[in-house]
């Protein structure tokens, strides 16, 4: 039964609407058994979350229970890295499939003794067409396709076909076993579909036990059906395999899970699909399967985006039965929510100047109370060290400052971050090139902690470090993966990974942190003051060589900053 939507129920979604009204029916005696079931033939991709979150989640809501089962009939694309990397993200999600861990390949045998069954009933044949051969019989969406001429041979020649088939007796691809249904069909997957093919290819878990391997559609359904799964939810594209799926089902007269269909996530300006990841995994084009910039829950992850977020933004895009693209800025809007709340800020300079305060005696040095997050009070405060050589930002600097620009410049007073008023004197510049290379300020010890006595009122506010307390780090900026944001749009003969953008990554050395971080785990994440949230880089971080990762830039933080200045009244 479908609810009225109010702020505490939700409107249900049309896959929750079929389970209410299933429960209602007491169709599957109030039981719910969903399963994601990935193939093991590269690492789980942002797309994959949301087909993990709704199978998942709709069993945690309907008090049932969803199964991981490895689709893996494909031996020849198939690794146990995939199946472990699959299982270790899906955990990361915060998902449990607690002992219902399942391999399509557990199930070669009773698909075997299926097909001969459907063999005994004339509903399958051994076809010795040429895989080109079966395609140009099949026909087109608006031709009829043509019987294959191996379509009539009885029973026992099949039988017998097909036990030498399994006993390794002819060659790859000289022979398929084909489900015996109507070349005449609109729809071209009951066109007499193919159900095993012959492929001598040792399998990451059957090792060499097999030489024939079920097709999608012929394991798929049949696994569903012994795993006694309920709700069968796939995305789109397996619409229409769906009669099919139903067809095999009741030939068989199986336990028949219903199949429901949504529209997968696309994001803009990435790839989704794992053949074109695979190919910028091996082809250099990133770091790995867990680079930053993948759509990978591994690189999102290494990335610093938290799982809570990843969940978050996967409830918030909804479930529905038409495909769209979503906006990157989506999701990164997630990852703001969730760090915003939880990430500790810290002061971090990533393009150093040095600043030399002049009248800040030599050698001293000044502890000021920094709070950890304002959003968050139970975060408390830390002490951060002030000495008289300090580094800002270089972009916080300008000699000739445009009009509206309220940072340091000649003459100009500003705010340092929880410390004090300074005035910047004078400019060192290298001789050869001109460019900046010191600023010599002084500094009003009245306004300790950013506020002066008298109200004198400032601008900006700009971060900064302890030029002998500051740590140094690598800070690796990213941005989108590709330059276009639908990739689908690539002109025809041109190859899309040149559209890949040069500037995804941006390696910075030498970079200036507050000294606290000195001591960061791997994996913890930070909120450095106006330039966003980044990641202890879990692969190449090294006790006193930092590696930072940005997860995500701030949004108007600058806005922010000089708002909540103006109305403490700074
Ligand atoms: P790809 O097309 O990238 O190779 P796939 O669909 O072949 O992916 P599987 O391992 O078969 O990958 O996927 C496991 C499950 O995840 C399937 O149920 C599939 O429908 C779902 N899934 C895959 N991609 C998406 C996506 N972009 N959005 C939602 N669900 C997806
Ligand atoms: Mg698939």
């Amino acid at each position: 039964m479908t609810q009225p939507s109010t702020p505490e129920t939700p409107s249900l979604n049309f896959i929750q609407e079929i389970m209410a009204a299933d429960r209602d029916a007491n169709k599957w005696s109030g039981r719910v058994n969903t399963r994601f079931p990935p193939e093991p033939n590269g690492y789980l991709h942002i797309g994959h979350a949301k087909s993990i979150c709704i199978n998942f989640g709709l069993a945690r809501e309907f008090g049932g229970v969803c199964n991981l089962r490895f689709d893996d009939t494909n031996p020849t694309k198939e690794d146990v890295e995939y199946v472990d990397s699959i299982m270790h993200d899906v955990r990361w999600l915060g998902f449990d499939w607690d002992d219902r861990l399942y391999y399509a390949s557990d199930y070669f045998e009773q698909l075997y003794q299926w097909a001969v069954q459907l063999i005994n009933k004339g509903k399958a044949y051994v076809c010795d067409l040429t895989g080109d051969e079966v395609r140009e019989h099949r026909g087109t969406l608006t031709a009829p396709g043509k019987n294959s001429p191996f379509r009539d041979r009885s029973v026992a020649e099949n039988l017998d076909l097909f036990a030498r088939m399994k006993a390794g007796e002819f060659p790859d691809g000289s022979r398929t076993l084909r489900a015996k249904i109507d070349m005449a069909q609109p729809n071209l997957n009951m066109r007499d579909p193919v159900m095993y093919r012959i492929l001598k290819a040792e399998h990451h878990r059957t090792g060499n036990k097999w030489c024939i391997y079920a097709t999608y559609d012929w394991a798929h359904g049949q696994s569903d059906s012994i795993e006694r799964i309920t709700h069968s939810i796939c995305t789109l594209e397996f619409e229409n395999h769906r009669p099919l799926y139903d067809w095999y089902l009741d030939e068989l007269d199986l336990f028949h899970p219903q199949q429901i269909e949504f529209a997968r996530l696309n994001l803009t300006y990435t790839v989704m699909s794992k053949r074109r990841l695979l190919e910028l995994v091996t082809g250099n084009h990133v770091r790995g399967w867990d680079d930053p910039r993948m759509p990978t829950l591994a690189g999102m992850r290494r990335r610093g985006y938290p799982p809570e977020a990843i969940r978050n933004f996967c409830t918030k895009i909804g479930v529905s039965k038409t495909d769209s693209m979503i906006e990157m800025s989506v999701l990164e809007g997630a990852v703001r929510d969730d760090l915003n709340k939880k990430a500790p800020r810290v002061l971090g300079v990533l393009r150093p100047l040095k600043v030399v305060i002049d009248n800040y005696p030599e050698g001293q040095v000044d502890e000021l109370e920094a709070i950890n997050n304002p959003e968050d009070e139970s975060m408390g405060t830390r002490k951060l060290p002030f000495a008289r050589e300090l580094y800002i930002e270089r972009d916080d600097f300008r000699e000739d400052p445009p009009k509206g620009y309220y940072r340091l410049s000649p003459g100009k007073e500003v705010r340092l971050r929880y410390a004090y008023f300074v005035t910047c004197k004078s400019v060192v510049k290298d001789p050869k090139t001109g460019e900046v290379t010191e600023l010599h300020c002084t500094y009003d010890p009245a306004t300790r902690g950013g506020a002066a006595p008298d109200g004198r009122k400032v601008q900006g506010t700009i971060h900064w470090v302890s030029a002998g307390h500051a740590i140094d780090a690598e800070v690796r900026l990213y941005d989108y993966l590709f330059r276009i944001p639908d990739l689908a749009e690539v002109p025809p003969g041109e190859d899309y990974k040149s559209y890949i953008n040069p500037e995804s990554l941006v390696v910075l050395q030498g970079c200036k942190l507050e000294p606290g971080l000195a001591k960061a785990e791997p994996g913890s994440r930070f909120q450095f003051e106006r330039q966003g949230y980044f990641c202890v880089d879990p692969v190449d971080s090294k006790p006193g060589t930092p590696v930072f990762n940005r997860t995500v830039s701030l949004k108007d933080s600058w806005a922010k900053i000089e708002k909540g200045q103006k109305k403490k009244g700074g």
